[in-house]
């Protein structure tokens, strides 16, 4: 059993590799938390997006989408609050002069108390067997009630801190707990900080006065100051979801975990407006519809699971994370959040023009209500890669790694491979190519043994290599591989379509 850490690893080095995703500008060593797809990594992604506008957009009468600019007004940003209180509270070492989050240092203490609730588990699973209760254990065992305990009054005590902005204390309470720094083992600590994680530029000539703008921190606001253009220009009813998908910035502090935390990223957001009143219900929909989205690409349930937030940004009248089981363990995904009218009303007072929504069923006026759905592409490639990992032991003794990718967002989904280079199979080969790339992504191969071809492809997911051989010629049949069962088969080319768009359609959800 190899450990998380070197797991993780292996997926980094194997993405670069392949030609899934590159460090951003590395013949200069690299920039930080920046990264380029590669030839790979770039069809994956946009495999994701597709299948993520088809089911939003194609699959949803009353959801259009928009592409907004990545720079808007800068009163944008003081309306919906990112010049105020898009901040992370930061803390430097200062021995080991590494920065960090402070809010992260605190949540990885509650996590590792977190781990030790989950061994005592594991251990009382063993001893109890069949018979064991979780529950009931987790309610009534005094150790980890203790450790509960402790998690609870920590969380209580921090939450409060941050509410107030009582940087102070959040300090005091790094000490208390005697954190220490990963890098230097010292608690020799600064002062915690607030630090706006907001790029800015400069718009304009500085002789004609250049005004500061800044690079979105999220799409959403794109689409809350389009709301009404949407709405009157698509002659849109409540209730009804404009998306959208695009770059966004953050200047994060601690930018780690290769593309889980990047400083330019890619979201994918709808903006839900509702009827007031109506959102609680429509937050409970896209949940359990988010969820679905994520099951019907195949991957176990118990990969994700919720986290309902207690703690509410001040906006918001409900919210949840979907989380996901990546590598270093269970993290943010997306988030499903009731945001109520907040940004529409900031925006139409900001801007003075109404962004109301007359109601033909109450003839009423009024700022709709919002339910959003938000998830980083990036992260959701992530997610799909860490999962897709797999390094086998076959029965003939080798090795070999495959990655076990949904067939919907596999970069190719067939390998097109002549057995040899002459007697016509190239032509053949070509043939059969330029019929299935009218609808399928596929790769053309024709270089190496047949073996090395199929891993180089079980490599990089694609679902099936398709042999052409003598017998093609005479009688129009090829080998079909199949990807992870290794299976073989002989049939007529003219199926391979059909087989293909099979296993590329999604797991219907109930
Ligand atoms: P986190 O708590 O991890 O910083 P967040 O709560 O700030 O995330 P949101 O503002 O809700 O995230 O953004 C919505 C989604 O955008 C997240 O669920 C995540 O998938 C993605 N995302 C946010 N920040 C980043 C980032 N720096 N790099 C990659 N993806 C990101």
């Amino acid at each position: 059993m190899i450990n998380q850490e070197d797991f993780f690893k292996k997926i980094i080095s194997h993405a670069k590799e392949y030609g899934f995703v590159f460090p951003s500008s590395e013949i200069y060593d690299g920039l930080s938390a920046v990264y380029d797809y590669g030839q790979n990594g770039v069809e994956l992604k946009n495999n994701i997006r597709q299948y993520w506008w088809k089911s939003m957009v194609q699959y949803h009468e009353n959801i259009v989408g928009i592409d907004a600019a990545i720079f808007m007004h800068p009163t944008t940003w003081k309306a919906s609050g990112h010049v105020d209180a898009f901040n992370d509270p930061l803390i430097d070492n200062k021995d080991s002069k590494k920065r960090y989050r402070a809010d992260v240092l605190v949540e990885d203490h509650m996590a590792k108390i977190e781990g030790k609730i989950t061994k005592e588990v594991a251990k009382a699973q063993k001893r109890f067997g069949d018979a064991f209760d979780e529950t009931q254990f987790k309610t009534t065992n005094q150790r980890v009630l203790d450790y509960q305990q402790q998690i609870d009054t920590i969380s209580q005590r921090f939450y409060a801190a941050l509410e107030k902005n009582d940087l102070q204390d959040v300090k005091q309470l790094i000490e208390d707990l005697g954190i220490v720094c990963p890098v230097s083992g010292s608690r020799n600590w600064t002062e915690v900080r607030q630090f706006n994680l907001m790029f800015s530029t400069k718009m304009g000539s500085t002789a004609d006065g250049a005004n500061e703008i800044f690079l979105r921190p999220e799409t959403a606001q794109g689409i809350f100051v389009n709301y009404l253009n949407v709405q009157k220009t698509g002659r849109m009813k409540l209730p009804f979801g404009i998306a959208q998908t695009g770059k966004a910035f953050r200047n994060e502090i601690v930018a780690r975990q290769f593309i889980f935390r990047m400083r330019e990223f890619e979201q994918m957001e709808m903006q839900f407006f509702v009827r007031p009143g109506d959102e609680k219900m429509w937050y409970e929909y896209w949940k359990k519809e988010r969820m679905n989205w994520h099951l019907s690409l195949g991957i176990p349930a118990d990969k994700y699971r919720f986290h309902d937030h207690e703690k509410l940004a001040h906006y918001a009248n409900a919210a949840a994370d979907i989380e996901f089981e990546f590598p270093f363990g269970f993290k943010e995904l997306e988030g499903v959040h009731s945001r109520t009218d907040f940004d529409l009303s900031a925006h139409q007072k900001h801007s003075a023009k109404k962004l109301q929504y007359f109601d033909p069923e109450t003839n009423q006026s009024y700022v709709p209500y919002v339910v959003e759905t938000s998830i980083g592409l990036d992260r959701m490639f992530l997610a799909i890669l860490s999962n897709a990992f797999s390094e086998e032991k076959l029965e003939d003794g080798s090795e070999r790694v495959v990655l076990k990718l949904p067939a919907l967002l596999a970069p190719y989904k067939a390998a097109i491979l002549p057995l040899m280079k002459k007697d016509g199979l190239p032509e053949k080969a070509r043939e059969i190519l330029a019929e299935l790339q009218e609808d399928f992504m596929c790769h053309y191969e024709e270089k190496d043994a047949i073996g090395k071809r199929y891993r180089r492809h079980d490599a990089i997911g694609t679902p099936y290599c398709i042999t052409i051989d003598h017998q093609s010629l005479e009688d129009n049949t090829v080998t079909i591989r199949e990807r992870d069962s290794m299976a073989q088969d002989r049939i007529p080319v003219e199926e391979l379509a059909a087989i293909i768009r099979k296993r590329i359609r999604p797991v219907k959800q109930a």
